[in-house]
């Protein structure tokens, strides 16, 4: 028979409450933030067919669907705490609820965070994950604090890049084709992205201003440009890419490292004195970071290539209102 509303809520979600005060099966959770500390919240929604395919394990779908949360907390510098999942689904498929909890809790609990509370209903599937954290005041990564002569820089996988995610949306779609191996190596950066968290507590009080990739890096820029009431220039020929996507012709390896989207890598600005101290701050957070530009009083953003020509953006970044 099939499970009730209440029985997949304890069955699959509830786990003992341990930071928290009082967590799932009440009417609210109650959370203790640290003295001192300003709460840090985001929310963001994972439509089938808009920003996951039908395709995905349920594993990995329940992973991204905390991962870009975490991603926005990391963009703020935050220290991660408890999270609450908003779940509307067709049916009790209990393989597909075991797979999604199973994702969700392992990088949940390598975060150190619980699930205190959601909501459970039935119709098409979405979730809609809202994440608390804490970090000291003062300290949070903005996007309006970079200053012009700034160094910008991107966070990447080590050995990788920016851009794979689109890659693999592209092979999905079928307007590319890819080898098996190059395939799954995409498919993993679209499906299972790792959360810059301990980029952005390393970059707290270096950093002085700071976006996740969600759109694509050249429109994440925009938004801190017009925050930051700055321009930039960016060495196209400086980015980040991974040996899967270095594969493909040069002109969509650009369109996609620009504008590929679902990256959830950091982009951030730094005085330009302050590499070494950057550097090190990604090596404690073992990831890679590369510097790709520099921030300027003249507005708008500029692409060059190494022989410093303009490279046109080929591609708008993501926009679900605007096809
Ligand atoms: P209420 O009707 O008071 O809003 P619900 O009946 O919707 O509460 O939920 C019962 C309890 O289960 C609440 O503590 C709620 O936070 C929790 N809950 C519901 N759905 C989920 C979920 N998907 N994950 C975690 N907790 C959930
Ligand atoms: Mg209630």
């Amino acid at each position: 028979m099939a499970l009730g509303e209440f029985d997949l809520i304890k069955r699959y979600f509830t786990r003992p409450a341990r930071r928290a005060v009082l967590g799932v099966g009440d009417d609210c959770a109650l959370l203790q933030p640290s003295a001192g500390q300003l709460l840090a919240i985001s929310s963001d929604m994972l439509v089938e067919g808009r920003h996951f395919l039908s395709t995905v394990l349920p594993e990995r779908l329940g992973h991204k669907a905390l991962a870009v949360n975490l991603s926005d907390l990391a963009a703020c510098g935050a220290q991660p705490m408890a999270f609450t999942l908003a779940l509307s689904m067709p049916q009790v498929d209990e393989s597909f609820l075991s797979g999604l909890a199973q994702g969700l809790f392992a990088l949940a609990d390598a975060h150190g965070i619980e699930l205190v509370g959601g909501d459970t209903t039935a119709g098409p599937l979405n979730l809609c994950i809202t994440v608390f954290g804490e970090v000291p005041p003062g300290q949070a990564l903005r996007r309006d604090g970079a200053r012009a002569g700034d160094a910008l820089w991107v966070s990447h996988p080590l050995g990788g890049g920016v851009g794979d995610a689109r890659l693999a949306l592209e092979a999905f779609r079928g307007t590319l084709t890819l080898s098996g191996d190059d395939f799954e190596t995409a498919r993993r950066a679209m499906e299972q992205p790792q959360p810059r968290v301990a980029l952005g507590l390393a970059l707290r009080g270096l950093a002085t201003a700071a976006i996740d990739l969600s759109d694509g890096l050249a429109g994440d820029l925009g938004h801190v440009l017009q925050r930051s009431q700055l321009g930039a220039t960016v060495h196209v020929d400086a980015l980040p890419i991974s040996p899967v996507l270095a594969r493909q012709p040069l002109a969509l390896q650009r369109a996609f490292a620009l504008s590929g989207g679902d990256d959830y890598e950091l982009l951030f600005t730094a005085p330009h004195d302050a590499a070494t101290r950057v550097l090190a701050a990604a090596a404690a957070a073992g990831v890679g970071v590369r510097c790709i530009g520099r921030m300027e009083a003249e507005p708008g953003l500029r692409l060059l290539d190494a022989q410093g020509q303009p490279v046109p953006l080929a591609l708008r970044s993501f926009d679900h209102f605007k096809p």
